[in-house]
C-alpha cells in the first residue's frame, strides 16, 4: 500500500538562543537536503552583520523580522518543511505563533554556553503542545563544557530527559569526531569549511583496533567514557520522544558540516508526521478527505518588487489543489485560491497541490488575519497562541499631513503581521502603536518609510497597558462604553480595548465594573 502523502511530512522549526548556530544549521540542512548546491545563500541574509551605517543596521534588523519563511526539501523519502523563526527577542510573538504550526522542533545549544534564556522561553512554548524536540549540541570544534554536565543542565533546567544518540570524542583542538551509540560506529571529524559535502570516514565498532591507531590514547578514554555514559544516561525511547518527555541528543559542528547528516537521517526516521489537531468544535485528523488549515503568520511586502502581503497557512487535513475554493470561516465566505505559493529554499514556486504538514502562502488583500481557519464548508476554529497585551506604547506622528491615508494603510498592513499592534482611540484620530519590544517601533518606522513612503516620528504615550473588553451583559457593556469612552479604543481587528494609564487605573476600573471582563490576551 502506498504511504499517504501527509505521513512523509516532517514540519519543524529550530529553537535556540541567538548565536548558537541556527542560521548555520539551517543552511547546512538545506545543503544536505539537496535544496541548495552551495552553502552561503542563507547566510547572505545576515551579510549586513558587519555593516556600519545606520541604514544597513536597520536592514540587518529588518532581516531578523522579515525573512521568516518556509523551506521545503526531500530527504530519505521524507518531505521536510523547515519553518524559519526570527532570532531577535523582540519578535518572540512571531516565533511563538510559528511554533503552533510545527509538529516538532530542533533545539540547538552552544557547547560553551549551555542552556540560555531564549531556549528556556521557547521550550516553555513547545511544552504547551508537548512538541517533540531533537537536540543538537553545536560548536564541538571549540572548547566547551563537559558533555555530561550539559546533559544534566538540559534535564534539570528544561525538565526533559536526555538520550545521547552520539557522543563527542574530545573537543576543541582535540575534537576527533563522534561515536554513534546505536550504530556502534565512529564518525571521524574532518573539518570542512566549504559549502560542499565530503564523505566522512567511518570506523566500525568501538573495540576496533584500528581506532587505537587513529586516536591513540583517546581511544581508551572514549571506551571508558562510553561505558560511563551508557550506565548514567537514558536510553533512546521513541514513544517518550514523541510525547515530548525525552530529547535525543546529537553532537557536532555545524560550520564544519559535521554531525548534520546524522541529524537529518534521525529526523527523517523519528520525527513525527502531522498528528490530529484540536479545533474548538472537534479533533481534526490529517487523513480526513476534506481540506482544513489555519493561518499562523502574515507578512507584508516579502518581495519589495511585488508589494504583496502573504498569509502563511498550515494545512491540517485533506489536500490543497490549485484553483480550489476554500471556506473562510470567520467571515463566512468562500474564496477561490488561484495561486498559492510555497517557499523552496530561495525561490518562490507556485504549488499545484499540498498536503497536511505543508505550508502554503496565500495572497492577502486584507481579509485574512492571523488565526483564521479555512475549510471546505465546515465551521471549525483551530486554537492558537493569542495576542498578548503590549507593554510599550507610542503615538504615531506624521511628518507630512498629506500622507495620512498612506500612513493608515501602512500601519494596518504592517500590524497585521502581529509584531506590533494598532489602537485607535474612540475619542480622536490618534494612532497608537503597541509593542512588546522597543526594536519593533524602529522597524515599523523604517518600513513605513521604505515600503509606504511615509515618514513618521513617535511621541510618548500615556498608556501603560491595554485590556480587551467583553461582557455577557450587553446593557452593562453599553453603559461601560459610554462611561469609559475616553479610555476606549479599537484594535487592528476591530475589537474593543480599554487603554489604562497606569496599573492603579486599571485596577480601579476593574473593581468598578465587575460585569465587564478585562482580558490581557486576545484569543485568535
Ligand atoms: P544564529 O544567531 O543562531 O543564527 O547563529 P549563526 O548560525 O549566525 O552562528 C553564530 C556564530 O557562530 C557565527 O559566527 C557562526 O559562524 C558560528 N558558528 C556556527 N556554527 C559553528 C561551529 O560549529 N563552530 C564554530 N566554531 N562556530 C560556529
Amino acid at each position: 500500500m502506498e504511504v499517504p502523502e501527509y505521513k512523509r511530512r516532517r514540519t519543524f522549526a529550530i529553537i535556540s538562543h541567538p548565536d548558537a548556530g541556527k542560521t548555520t544549521i539551517t543552511e547546512k540542512l538545506l545543503l544536505f537536503g539537496g535544496a541548495i548546491q552551495l552553502a552561503g545563500s542563507v547566510k547572505g541574509r545576515k551579510a549586513a552583520r558587519h555593516a556600519t551605517s545606520d541604514w544597513m543596521e536597520m536592514e540587518k534588523e529588518r532581516g531578523i523580522s522579515v525573512t521568516t519563511s518556509v523551506m521545503q526539501f526531500e530527504h530519505n523519502g521524507a518531505i521536510v518543511n523547515l519553518l524559519d523563526t526570527p532570532g531577535h527577542e523582540d519578535f518572540s510573538e512571531d516565533t511563538y505563533r510559528t511554533l503552533t504550526a510545527v509538529d516538532s522542533a530542533l533545539m540547538v545549544i552552544d557547547v560553551a554556553k549551555g542552556v540560555e534564556d531564549r531556549t528556556i522561553k521557547l521550550m516553555e512554548v513547545c511544552r504547551l503542545r508537548d512538541t517533540p524536540i531533537l537536540t543538537f549540541i553545536n560548536k564541538l570544534d571549540r572548547e566547551g563544557r563537559e558533555p555530561i554536565e550539559l546533559l544534566d543542565e538540559v534535564e534539570s533546567v528544561l525538565k526533559i530527559e536526555c538520550a545521547p544518540m552520539t557522543w563527542p570524542i574530545g573537543m576543541g583542538k582535540r575534537f576527533k569526531g563522534v561515536y554513534q551509540l546505536y550504530r556502534d560506529e565512529i564518525l571521524l571529524f574532518n573539518p570542512q569549511h566549504g559549502g560542499k559535502i565530503a564523505e566522512s570516514t567511518l570506523v566500525k565498532g568501538l573495540n576496533n583496533p584500528h581506532l587505537d591507531e587513529l586516536l591513540g590514547l583517546q581511544a581508551d578514554e572514549l571506551r571508558e567514557e562510553i561505558d560511563l555514559v551508557k550506565g548514567a544516561s537514558h536510553e533512546f525511547d521513541l514513544d517518550k520522544y514523541l510525547r515530548g518527555e525525552q530529547t535525543p541528543v546529537f553532537f557536532g559542528s555545524a560550520i564544519n558540516n559535521f554531525g548534520i547528516a546524522e541529524l537529518l537521517d534521525a529526523f527523517a526516521e523519528f520525527a513525527p508526521p502531522p498528528r490530529p489537531r484540536q479545533a474548538e468544535q472537534r479533533e481534526v485528523k490529517p487523513e480526513e478527505d476534506k481540506f482544513t488549515g489555519f493561518v499562523f503568520k502574515i507578512q507584508a511586502n516579502m518581495d519589495p518588487a511585488h508589494r504583496d502581503r502573504v498569509a502563511f497557512m498550515r494545512i491540517c487535513s485533506g489536500k490543497f489543489e490549485k484553483g480550489m475554493k476554500m471556506h473562510h470561516v470567520r467571515i463566512g465566505k468562500s474564496i477561490q485560491v488561484a495561486n498559492a505559493i510555497t517557499f523552496q529554499a530561495d525561490s518562490r514556486k507556485h504549488v499545484e497541490e499540498a498536503y497536511p504538514g505543508d505550508i502554503i502562502g496565500l495572497h492577502n488583500h486584507g481579509t485574512i488575519q492571523v488565526g483564521d481557519t479555512f475549510t471546505q464548508g465546515e465551521t471549525l476554529k483551530f486554537g492558537g497562541i493569542p495576542y498578548f497585551a503590549p507593554e510599550l506604547f507610542r503615538r504615531v506622528v506624521l511628518k507630512d499631513p498629506l500622507r495620512a491615508k498612506a500612513l493608515q494603510k501602512g500601519l494596518v498592513q504592517l500590524t497585521e503581521e502581529g509584531a506590533t499592534q494598532l489602537f485607535k482611540p474612540l475619542k480622536n484620530n490618534d494612532l497608537i502603536l503597541g509593542a512588546v519590544g522597543i526594536l519593533q517601533f524602529d522597524v515599523t518606522a523604517h518600513r513605513l518609510k521604505h515600503e509606504y513612503n511615509v515618514e513618521c516620528v513617535y511621541d510618548a504615550s500615556p498608556i501603560n497597558t491595554v485590556r480587551w473588553v467583553s461582557s455577557d451583559n450587553p446593557a452593562k457593556l453599553e453603559e461601560f462604553k459610554n462611561k469609559a469612552f475616553e479610555n476606549l479604543a479599537e484594535d487592528g481587528g476591530g475589537y474593543l480595548v480599554y487603554l489604562a494609564t497606569s496599573r492603579v487605573n486599571l485596577q480601579l476600573t476593574e473593581e468598578r465594573w465587575p460585569d465587564i471582563h478585562f482580558s490581557a490576551t486576545r484569543e485568535l
